[in-house]
């Protein structure tokens, strides 16, 4: 089938379906969308795509053993599982000796979204997304803002069925430039993002993940071939924190960060500051030298204000003080590409050319208002900007 055939295909089955399930979608500001976040499984009645018992798709990244057990090999938890047990991530199962993907093609979520909620600033600034989730996370952090659906298991939140082709498609019917795998961990539902992202490419759609980078060297190495942009949450720089805070380690997340800069993928860091708990301004400074030596100091960071969520009710939003102290610390160390996020109007939403000083990209909160990047350079003074841009 010729490509302009299997676009128009790919739109047209998107159109079906929408007809089919229309029970599921909703009308908001002129666009037509899924959403199925927060919908208790005892209110999805009547949802014709609701999850069903023959779920499961064959997983990439397990080994077998002689009595049955699996191990798991796609994220750092490396979970050994005898049939019938689940991973820690609660999406993956090992049913009769084999490994299997509880949501392959089973989205909880599926919207329109700004690429600045991401964040990825160096992307298609201001473009809108196809933001998809499914449930589950192989991480427990204590301020986790979708705990309702990234802790929860397949079947105890309302979700869809939809095959990667209908979200292709419906990226392509409305227009969008790109497919985001958010929300919850894009890791733990890794088979259902290759799949998709295989096809958006061959359809002139980018993708993008927004990960914890808990995953393992090679399936991260064999998903970038069909990546266009990736952001990573580098929590802290703090191994304490990743164990009481995330249930995790920090090492895996760093080694993320090193494949992504062998493999040339272009990434962009976030770190959430947490009032008493990873604010220390000698470690930030620790986490910036290592980014501008190891990644280099055109690695874009953000630096996110926390609000108070989930289990960590207790503690204050960040004062918006500590946030410009990590810039100045951040800059102090190199960084070109230094970003304060959950601040709307703040300076520093903005991205300003490290040669020139010229604002690039005017941003307020999630809208771009200005942009002077010409052909991935500053227009005022020709320095190459790193990102993927308009040509
Ligand atoms: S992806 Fe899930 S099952 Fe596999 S190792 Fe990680 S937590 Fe365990």
């Amino acid at each position: 089938m010729k490509a302009t055939n299997r676009r128009e295909f790919l739109k047209k089955a998107a159109l079906g379906s929408a007809a089919a399930v229309s029970a599921g979608w909703l009308w908001f500001n002129g666009q037509l969308l899924w959403n199925g976040f927060f919908i208790p499984a005892s209110k999805a009645l009547g949802y014709s795509g609701y999850a069903h018992a023959s779920r499961g798709k064959e997983a990439m990244f397990f080994h077998k053993n002689a009595n049955r057990s699996v191990n798991c090999l796609l994220c750092p938890h490396a979970c050994r599982l005898n049939e019938g047990q689940t991973g820690i991530c609660r999406v993956r199962t090992n049913r009769n000796g084999t490994l299997f993907s509880m949501v392959y093609g089973k989205p909880c979520s599926v919207n329109v979204g700004p690429i600045e909620k991401a964040p990825i600033y160096h992307f298609y600034p201001g473009h809108e997304r196809l933001c998809v989730a499914t449930v589950g996370c192989n991480l427990r952090c204590k301020y986790c803002h979708n705990w309702q659906i990234s802790q929860s298991r397949p079947g105890q939140v309302r979700e869809y069925d939809m095959p990667p082709e209908q979200i292709v498609g419906e990226a392509l019917r409305q227009n969008l430039k790109s497919i985001s795998f958010t929300y919850t961990e894009p890791t733990v539902f890794y088979e259902y993002i290759y799949d998709i992202s295989k096809m958006a490419r061959e359809q002139g759609l980018k993708t993008s993940i927004v990960s914890n980078g808990y995953i393992n060297p090679q399936p991260l190495r064999k998903l970038l071939k069909h990546l266009d942009a990736v952001k990573i949450d580098l929590k802290a720089f703090n191994d304490d924190f990743y164990r009481e805070i995330a249930s995790a380690r920090l090492n895996p997340v760093k080694q993320t960060l090193e494949v992504l800069r062998d493999e040339g993928a272009f990434f962009e860091i976030v770190n959430l500051v947490v009032p008493g708990l990873n604010d220390d301004p000698g470690e930030i400074k620790k986490m910036c030298v290592w980014i501008r030596e190891n990644l280099g100091a055109e690695t874009p960071i953000h630096f996110s204000r926390f609000s108070p969520t989930y289990k960590l009710t207790n503690l204050s939003p960040t004062p918006v003080s500590t946030l410009d102290k990590a810039i100045e610390i951040a800059k102090d160390a190199g960084l070109k590409y230094v970003y304060i996020g959950n601040v709307p109007g703040h300076r520093n939403n903005s991205t300003f050319c490290p040669g020139c000083k010229q604002r690039l990209v005017h941003r307020m909160h999630f809208s771009v208002l200005e942009q002077k990047i010409k052909n991935g350079n500053c227009a005022a003074c020709g320095l190459a900007i790193p990102g993927i841009w308009e040509t």
